[in-house]
């Protein structure tokens, strides 16, 4: 029976501490979150600039409720498709230095609708190892054929490429890794996508708002332009602080997005007041490079009290700062002891990554405190030596 199947696949999650559990929240995001009626110093939150809670965002959603009402009605290319989305649209080509943006739903649709309508059955994608789910489904979507190369490895991508007789050729890979907070190479990857005829694109969820001296990402902080990278997508519910997603490139693909995109065209558009939030962050984002700035200086602070207490850091100089600790095991009972201890930082355990990679994915905002990060090193710093001691006594 399918359904037995589906109890001992749980059960089996459960003996691995792998099984996922949803927290209710009873508060708006910000550094300080509730869960029932306790408060908690919130560390795992993608909301880098502190935005999903801005008061200016808040007016401009309501103001285009008053106006559009809530439910968009329809796709875009029925009746969906409003002056907010289209001025939003207009606004991040601009932003991004592109032709046109075009709005999708979620970042893991645009993925999906990207990857199938650029390749088929014919053609090659490499991709890093360790990009986003969204991206590996978007390539088993296209049905094209592909070649995963490790992480970051510009060595082995040349090779794949070299190798490669088969359509043609895409290289996909995240600007900003989410779970790692590593940066891809991607002077070198244009590089190498330019001296094999291949076409480049950057899912930077991560990096735009946060990276870049006015917050164009991770192609602005390497100096890329639009030929050198000619497609990339971004998401609006990290460091935008709303909800949603677009692709910037050329006329010829949005307009082939508009066309054939599946998770495009038989979708609902987003609420409008969505948009409409999303053009007061985007504006925020670019007055406001205090809030970029804070966030270096708070990444700088952890980092070195980190290096002094010795603690698990990785490579990481962006606002993901994981702290590797091996099993899922480790990594929950840590997680669950931070929190009674009022922290909140989420385990992030196999599959999103791989097999004793367990890790505490911890994330900064600029509306957190240098002293904030202090009462967090403090923390760490006993329960990691509980745990050594646990490790002494051979438990
Ligand atoms: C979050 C994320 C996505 C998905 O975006 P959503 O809008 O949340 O669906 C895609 N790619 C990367 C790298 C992400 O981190």
């Amino acid at each position: 029976m399918l359904f037995d199947r589906l109890r001992q696949q749980l059960q089996e999650r459960e003996q691995a501490h792998q099984y996922r559990r949803r927290r209710i929240m009873s508060s708006a995001q910000g550094v300080r979150v509730c869960i029932d009626d306790l408060e908690y110093l919130n560390f795992c939150s993608n909301d880098y600039l502190a935005l999903a809670n801005h008061p200016e965002l808040k007016a401009a959603f309501k103001q285009a409720v008053d106006r559009y009402g809530v439910g968009s009605g329809s796709a875009h290319l029925i009746n969906g498709h409003s002056h907010e989305h289209h001025a939003l649209e207009e606004e991040l080509a601009a932003f991004t230095g592109r032709q046109r943006a075009l709005l999708f739903s979620t970042g893991y649709m645009a993925n999906l609708g990207l990857v199938s309508t650029l390749l088929g059955r014919s053609d090659t994608l490499f991709e890093d190892r360790l990009n986003h789910a969204s991206l590996i489904d978007a390539g088993i979507l296209s049905r094209a054929r592909m070649q995963r190369y490790a992480h970051n490895d510009m060595t082995a991508l040349a090779e794949k490429l070299e190798q490669c007789d088969r359509g043609e050729k895409l290289i996909v890979s995240d600007g900003v890794f989410s779970m790692d907070g590593d940066l891809a190479p991607i002077i070198d990857m244009a590089h190498l996508a330019q001296a094999h005829d291949a076409l480049l694109m950057i899912d930077d969820a991560h990096g735009l708002g946060v990276l870049g001296r006015t917050g164009g990402g991770s192609l602005e902080q390497a100096g890329l332009d639009a030929v050198a990278v000619p497609i990339l997508m971004g998401t609006l519910g990290k460091a935008l602080g709303t909800f949603g997603a677009f692709v910037a490139g050329d006329e010829l693909l949005i307009e082939a997005l508009i066309n054939h995109a599946r998770s495009y065209v038989y979708t609902t558009a987003l609420p409008p007041a969505v948009a409409a939030a999303t053009r007061a962050s985007l504006r925020l984002l670019q007055t406001e490079s205090w809030r970029r700035q804070k966030l270096t200086a708070l990444v700088e602070h952890w980092k070195q009290g980190a290096g002094q207490l010795q603690l698990p850091l990785m490579d990481s100089d962006t606002a993901i700062q994981p702290l590797l600790l091996g099993s899922s095991e480790k990594a929950i009972r840590i997680s669950q002891q931070l929190e009674q201890r009022g922290f909140l930082i989420s385990a992030i355990r196999p599959p999103t990554v791989a097999k004793g990679q367990a890790r505490l994915r911890i994330t900064f905002s600029a509306e957190h405190e240098p002293e904030h990060i202090d009462r967090l090193l403090e923390a760490l710093d006993v329960l990691l030596g509980l745990e050594q001691n646990r490790d002494e006594a051979g438990e």
